[in-house]
């Protein structure tokens, strides 16, 4: 009997932070892992240098521009001839703070965040499940974040973003399930990364720490644990979940 192939996994934002730590756990379990990033040209390769295996392959790609993602998709089919699992991991947080954000400022960044955080995703998902349907199923974990429930004080449009991408992949549980494509999502509280370094270094830092009775905020590392095991092996059962990963630093 034929062996098994190793799955072909796609993690978008995997040049650093969280996507990183998702890639180095994949590959450590047998994964081929089809490393996204947006610009980071050396990050990326730092990266790829630390997956274990062979096989691995980088791909640029801006997630918030649809024609990127349909080359991403297409690209990442073409290079390792199949895809078995999408993580929608890529994502920005900027500030858009209500009382001092210019109107213009305002607009751009809900436009910049809503077309990367929400619509990428979508798009992106919307492509692999295309091919996924043609294969006879495939597994798609979007990470989302804490904000989508506690709200966030200068970025609600992140907030916003996140709260979609919940709902998101809860419809698409619903619409896939017959089609052998779980949906799986993980919600971060304050994990370690160069996204959180103001909040995690800046004067509000203490308040921060004081959220989470661990002691410390969450690890890039632990957060590749968990997705790891949703892209390769949760039951299909937790299809429609999502998991917080917060530390209970805030329970809902
Ligand atoms: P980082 O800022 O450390 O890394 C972001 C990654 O996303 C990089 O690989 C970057 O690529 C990529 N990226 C950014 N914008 C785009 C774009 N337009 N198109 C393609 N790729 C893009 O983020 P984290 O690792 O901290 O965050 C990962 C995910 O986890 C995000 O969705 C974030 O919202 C979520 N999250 C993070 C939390 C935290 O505290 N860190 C908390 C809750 C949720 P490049 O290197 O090329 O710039």
């Amino acid at each position: 009997m034929a062996a098994a192939l190793p799955p072909v996994i796609l993690v978008t934002g995997a040049s650093r932070g969280i996507g990183r730590a998702i890639a180095q756990h994949l590959a450590r379990r047998g994964a081929r892992v089809a490393l996204h990033y947006a610009r980071n040209d050396a990050a990326a390769r730092d990266t790829l240098a630390t997956l274990a295996g062979e096989g691995h392959a980088p791909f640029r790609a801006d997630v918030a521009d649809p024609a990127a993602c349909e080359r991403l998709v297409a690209d990442v089919i073409a290079h390792f001839g199949r895809l078995d699992v999408l993580v929608n991991n890529a994502g920005i947080y900027e500030d858009d703070a209500i009382k001092s954000a210019s109107y213009a400022e305002w607009q751009r960044v809900w436009r910049r965040t809503i077309d990367t955080n929400l619509l990428g995703p979508a798009n992106l998902t919307y492509l692999a499940v295309q091919h996924f349907r043609t294969r006879g199923g495939g597994r798609i974990v979007n990470i989302t974040s804490r904000a989508a429930f506690r709200g966030e004080l200068t970025a609600q449009s992140y907030a916003a973003s996140k709260a979609a991408l919940n709902i998101t992949g809860q419809s698409l549980a619903r619409a896939l399930g017959p089609d052998h494509i779980p949906v799986f999502t993980v919600a971060p509280g304050w994990i370690d990364t160069d996204m959180a370094v103001g909040a995690l270094t800046g004067p509000g830092a203490a308040e921060v720490l004081a959220q989470h009775p661990l002691g410390r905020v969450g690890t890039a590392d632990e957060m590749g644990a968990t997705v790891a095991w949703l892209a390769l092996e949760a039951p299909a059962n937790l299809t429609g979940c999502v998991l917080d990963a917060n530390g209970a630093s805030y329970l809902r």
